[in-house]
């Protein structure tokens, strides 16, 4: 049993991996997908294609907005038949960019064979370009661009990238089967990635409880001749966290406001690996992933792992998997603890959706709130060394300062506080906002300089 793990707080929800034995089937187009222009961190990307314009699979149809942004693709071929807002998951509007579907004819230059292509490029820049050119974000949660992510600012060296295939969010099967299934693709990806940050240690970072995926990896790796391990992790949440993960693996502490580079540290997601062997390789822009459909009220049979076009309405991958199943109370966008409640199941698809989880109403309710007993149990949890009800009571008091001194901005929202707490207080909604209010104050003092 691995011991490497970090070093203080965390829990253990049951990881109810269901759909792991559920193998990655293609999703049918549908007629009309719609295609969001914030589906990264940073400004959304600004259309370039109007109503009317015929575009094709993996045509550029949106340039990034800003330094921090991305490229969007059409994910079919067919005619732009409108540009407008329209209602995310959370049923607030974006921007999207909407394509009556009429076909699957690519662009030219994009290699669709499986051929696997494992030289790797010279040229530091041309790869970065390529990267940023086919749109690719980070997917492990943050989509934060990848090409700007690999191009530490002069000065910063990075002395280990981390490739995060710890995937500790219950339920959630979409990297595991991808390090089964696109195993060698993946590790290409990571040696594309080594190269760029020059040839660092680089260090794949694996649960315990995927044994297979383990194996797969290290049988592959026996087989390519790139210098990179595997590392097995203590199955504890939030493993895959980035600053928890750096801890794990390189024994160093990202300081409050930092950036993992700061000690030498980039991480990234085995399933933005795949995207940047596609990139870099095949030339193929980031208009797929893999995404989970589970629950606690599925039978097993009716769970499935996915590969989606980005576009597609999460309504038409729930018709297709069978329909909202009866009994399900509540429907997550990503794992339990860290996932967001989908407000609007007519939400298109983003580059980052990683599931569709059903869960019982009764599985989720809370139990009734009580007075806070102050057990501590919510600090002893907590993966980052932050005392959650004391960021509840500086926010009800409104203390922004109080709030920055207690490092309420390093929260990374991971849940442990709320999963821990016997008074049932919903400390993850508590703690969120008081994280807003520092981060509003830490930005105003920003901009002021
Ligand atoms: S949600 Fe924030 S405060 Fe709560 S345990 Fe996680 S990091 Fe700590
Ligand atoms: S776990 Fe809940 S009851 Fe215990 S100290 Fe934290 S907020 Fe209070």
């Amino acid at each position: 049993m691995s011991k490497i793990t970090f070093a203080i707080g965390g829990v253990h929800p049951d990881d109810a991996k269901l759909a792991r034995g559920c193998a990655i089937e293609v999703l049918p187009l549908p007629e009309t997908m719609y295609v969001s222009m914030a589906q990264h961190l940073g400004a959304p990307a600004k259309p370039i294609v109007e109503v009317g314009d015929k575009v094709k699979t993996g045509q550029v149809i949106a340039e990034p907005g800003g330094f921090i942004s991305a490229f969007v693709h059409s994910p079919a071929s067919g005619t732009v038949k409108s540009i407008g807002p329209r209602k995310d998951l959370a049923g607030n509007p974006v921007t999207h960019i909407e394509i009556a579907v009429e076909g699957d004819e690519w662009v030219e230059g994009v290699d669709l064979s499986d051929t696997l292509v494992t030289e790797i490029p010279e040229d530091r820049a041309a790869i970065l370009d390529k990267i940023k050119a086919c749109g690719v974000v980070g997917l492990g949660g943050a989509t934060f661009p990848t090409h700007v992510k690999l191009n530490p600012a002069p000065g910063s060296v990075a002395e280990c990238l981390i490739l995060n295939g710890a995937e500790c969010e219950p339920y959630l099967t979409s990297d595991y089967r991808i390090m089964l299934e696109r195993t060698k693709e993946i590790i290409v990806g990571a040696a594309i990635m080594q190269k760029v940050l020059g040839g660092c240690r680089t260090v794949i970072g694996i649960e315990e409880n995927k044994p297979e995926a383990i194996e797969a990896m290290r049988k592959a790796l026996t087989e390519l001749p790139y210098s990179i391990e595997v590392l097995p992790l203590k199955k504890k949440y939030p493993q895959g966290g980035e600053k928890q993960l750096i801890q794990a693996v390189m024994h160093r502490e990202v300081g409050s406001g930092g950036l993992p580079i700061s000690v030498g540290a980039v991480v990234q997601n085995v399933a933005t690996s795949l995207a940047v062997y596609e990139a870099v390789q095949k030339n193929k822009p980031l208009i797929t992933n893999t995404l989970t459909i589970t629950g606690n009220c599925l039978p097993v049979e009716k769970m499935h792992n996915y590969l989606f076009r980005i576009g597609m309405p999460l309504s038409y991958i729930a018709e297709y998997a069978g329909g909202v199943p009866e009994g399900a109370g509540k429907l997550i966008s990503g794992g339990p603890m860290m996932g967001r409640a989908i407000a609007n199941l007519d939400a298109a698809t983003v580059k980052g959706s990683s599931s569709i989880l059903y869960l019982t109403a009764e599985s989720t309710r809370r139990g009734q709130e009580s007075l806070c007993i102050r057990c501590g149990r919510c600090a002893d949890a907590c993966p980052m060394g932050l005392e959650p009800f004391l960021l509840r009571k500086l926010y009800f008091a409104g203390d922004v300062e109080g709030l920055e001194a207690n490092a309420a901005q390093d929260c990374i929202e991971c849940g442990c506080c709320l999963f821990s707490c016997p008074a049932y207080i919903p400390l993850l909604d508590h703690v969120r906002q008081a994280k807003g209010m520092a981060m509003a104050a830490i930005r105003a003092r920003a901009a002021k300089k």
